[in-house]
């Protein structure tokens, strides 16, 4: 069985897990209806993006 040769000390452990903090999401609001969006992204409730409308939406 492969096994680690020396027990991890706790800086190390620490040092490791320093870098696994999350991170908000980055949102705007759409221009065109307020909405949150991700910035780069369709607008998921409008279809709007670049000042223009790209997706037809459904509504229902
Ligand atoms: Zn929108």
């Amino acid at each position: 069985m492969a096994n680690p040769k020396r027990q991890t000390s706790k800086r190390r452990q620490r040092q490791r897990r320093s870098h696994h903090a999350l991170t908000a999401t980055a949102t705007t609001n759409c221009s065109n209806c307020g909405e949150l969006v991700r910035p780069h992204r369709v607008c998921g409730s409008c279809g709007w993006f670049g000042g223009k409308q790209v997706v037809a939406v459904e509504e229902d």
